[in-house]
């Protein structure tokens, strides 16, 4: 676990359009920072240069004390959770889960990822489906893989960029709950880009507004929703 500190942080594309001009943003060791916006404001750019697959062209991030700006995304230690789950489809939910650490070569042995992959699953409520695969999932089942590939690595952080997006509503409903009480329980620092109001009022710690590439505001959902 980690803070993560943006300062300054700019993004010039090659094709010379500014789409993040100069973010300034502390977010804590634990914290729970809801990332909206309109789209095409930079939000994704934004996560994509937290994680490391898209170059900061100014500015400073930080991980903890560490300046990672030049870091590949593998020594980030984060974890990106994307809405299309980009699961495997050709290995059971065992293996998706465990897929991140066999990445990680003689990094850890057989018996150590049998237990992080039946601990994740267990606290996912995967444990009967570790043998399937993803095509005979729900598509909140596969959210939850995709959310046990992230946890097994106990990453600094999470990234989420609108995991539940394709959900239909009554399923999204249920994984809010579960996103909340999972971020309760490992109080990872988490960042959550979305644009659905109600996750924005209810999962997050603070809500930060991004327009056009700056950060309009930063307050918790309640001062954000008194404001006028
Ligand atoms: P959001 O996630 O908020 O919808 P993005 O971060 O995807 O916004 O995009 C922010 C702006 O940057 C948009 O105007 C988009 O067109 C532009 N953009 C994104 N990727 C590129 C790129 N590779 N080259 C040029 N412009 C880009
Ligand atoms: P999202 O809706 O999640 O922001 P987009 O559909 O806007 O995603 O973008 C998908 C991909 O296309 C991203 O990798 C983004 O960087 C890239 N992209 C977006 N806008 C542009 C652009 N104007 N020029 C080049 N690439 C772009």
């Amino acid at each position: 676990m980690a803070s993560i500190t943006l300062d300054n942080v700019v993004k010039t594309y090659p094709d010379g359009f500014t789409a993040v001009k100069g973010v300034d943003l502390d977010i804590a060791d634990g914290e729970f920072v809801i990332l909206v916006g309109p789209s095409g404001c930079g939000k994704s750019t934004l996560l994509r240069m937290i994680v490391g697959l898209e170059d900061i062209t100014d500015g400073e991030l930080r991980i903890g004390d560490e300046v990672v700006n030049d870091k590949a995304p593998r020594d980030r230690d984060l974890a990106m959770v994307f809405q299309n789950y980009a699961l495997y489809p050709h290995l059971t939910v065992y293996e998706n889960i465990a897929f991140p650490l066999r990445l990680a070569k003689g990094q850890y042995t057989e018996e150590q990822i049998d237990e992080r992959v039946r601990n994740a699953s267990k606290l996912l409520e995967l444990d009967e489906h570790l043998q399937r695969k993803p095509a005979n999932l729900s598509g909140g089942q596969r959210q939850r893989v995709a959310m046990g590939r992230a946890i097994v690595r106990r990453a600094k952080a999470f990234l989420f960029d609108e995991p539940l997006s394709n959900l239909d509503a009554k399923l999204r409903g249920q994984m809010r709950t579960e996103i909340a009480r999972l971020q309760r329980n490992l109080a990872t620092t988490t960042v959550y880009v979305t644009h659905d109001q109600t996750e924005a009022m209810t999962l997050g710690d603070r809500v930060a507004v991004l327009r056009r590439g700056e950060l309009q505001q930063v307050a918790s959902p309640r001062g954000l929703y008194d404001q006028p």
